[in-house]
């Protein structure tokens, strides 16, 4: 059996060698390091693939989400609601730009925001909501439009975790998750479901005054040379970085399949286990493109089964540990404990096997007959 990792980009890599060094040589000999044609061939190849009018590269995913906000003008004081079961990036930005971060409980079942709970959460200072599209799995956007409609907010969808996700709205349309919401942010972290070699992200958008302004946002408040109308940052994807993208993005829904198919042996593996929760899919036709693959533990052994796995050299992870509400950066004295009793709960029960393209039959049996023996014993 192949030494099991929790993602494997080597092995990926082997796949798509002659593409990724031949796209990396072309930045090599025409040296245009930022702002290169590699960057904007990609940028319209990404356009292509998600149905979206605008895509803007920029340096991360966490500054995908800070532009986007900035983009839409949100002013200091603004409450933002989005996850309390979310990477901190999410949180983070709100923060930084000094509107205030509205944290709300989730679905139990899928992990993600609870359209109730922000409905609850809506005050007359509410300007946005940001949904998260966790693990890879649509957020009820229905439900999130609809109430961002009928209060007048923005929604910014925080795709990091599910690009090429598919959304089957209840109208029977069918979009990428990434261009429902006025705007969206991605990452392309190495680890994630569609990753460079380095840092990177993009903001999608189909409203082409916010891209205008977000074009100008990246590159430091510039729309005219030199000419600064407003406070932006410096926020680039570099020509090396969209050459990986360009030799991977035609491989994306492979590689998602890749990852359902993994998904789908794992759940065939832990059936009928009663101490373990395998991951629930919402009713609908929607995706799952499985940027990790996450079990609950039912029956209070997770971290014990966390320890055992560590002993047993099988990695996993725990996404996430503690609940935003309770970092210390994020807490707030108007937070309520009994409003967050889902994320609480997840945080004790969830753990996240290895999942990536490359992972093998016996892998995946290895990995679930450990758990299986563990948990009942
Ligand atoms: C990875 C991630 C981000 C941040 O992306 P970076 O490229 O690491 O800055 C933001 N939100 C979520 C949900 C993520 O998973």
């Amino acid at each position: 059996m192949k030494k099991i990792q929790m993602v494997d980009l080597k092995g990926q890599y082997e796949g798509i060698k002659k593409q990724v060094n031949d796209s990396l040589h072309e930045v090599l000999e025409d040296t245009s390091f930022i702002n290169g044609p590699q960057v904007h061939a990609f940028q319209k190849e990404l356009e292509e693939y998600l149905g979206v009018k605008h895509v803007i590269p920029c340096a991360n995913g966490t500054d995908a989400l800070q532009i986007a906000m900035m983009g839409l003008g949100l002013k200091p004081g603004d409450e933002v609601i989005t996850a309390d079961f979310t990477f901190a990036a999410t949180a983070e930005v709100i923060a930084l730009l000094q509107l205030t971060p509205v944290l709300v409980d989730v679905d139990p079942v899928t992990f993600n925001i609870d359209p109730e709970e922000i409905k609850r959460a809506i005050t007359p200072k509410t300007k946005a909501i940001v949904p998260v599209h966790l693990f890879g799995q649509p957020a009820d956007m229905d439900a999130i439009m609809e109430i961002a409609r009928e209060h007048d907010l923005y929604v910014i969808e925080d795709n990091a975790q599910a690009i090429g996700a598919n959304y089957h709205s209840k109208e029977g349309k069918t979009m990428k998750v990434g261009t429902i919401g006025d705007v969206a942010a991605t990452s392309f972290f190495p680890s994630k479901n569609l990753g460079c070699y380095g840092d990177g992200g993009a903001i999608f958008t189909n409203n082409d005054q916010l891209a205008h302004i977000i074009r100008g946002v990246v590159n430091h408040g510039m729309y005219e040379r030199y000419h600064h109308d407003v406070v932006g940052v410096n926020s680039r994807l570099d020509s090396f970085q969209a050459a990986v993208l360009r030799a991977k993005l035609p491989n994306l829904d492979k590689y998602n399949e890749a990852r359902k198919e993994a998904a789908a042996k794992y759940n065939k593996a832990f059936e009928g286990e009663e101490s373990i929760e395998t991951p629930v899919r919402t009713g609908d036709s929607s995706t799952h493109v499985y940027h990790q693959y996450t079990l609950k533990i039912k029956n209070g052994k997770r971290d014990a089964l966390a320890k055992h796995l560590q002993e047993k050299g099988i990695p996993f992870g725990i996404y996430y540990p503690i609940p935003l509400h309770l970092q210390k950066a994020y807490t707030d004295e108007r937070y309520n404990e009994a409003d967050f009793s889902v994320t609480n709960q997840l945080v004790k029960e969830v753990i996240s096997l290895p999942m990536h393209t490359e992972l093998e039959d016996d892998q995946i049996e290895h990995i679930s007959k450990t758990i299986i023996d563990f948990l009942n014993n």
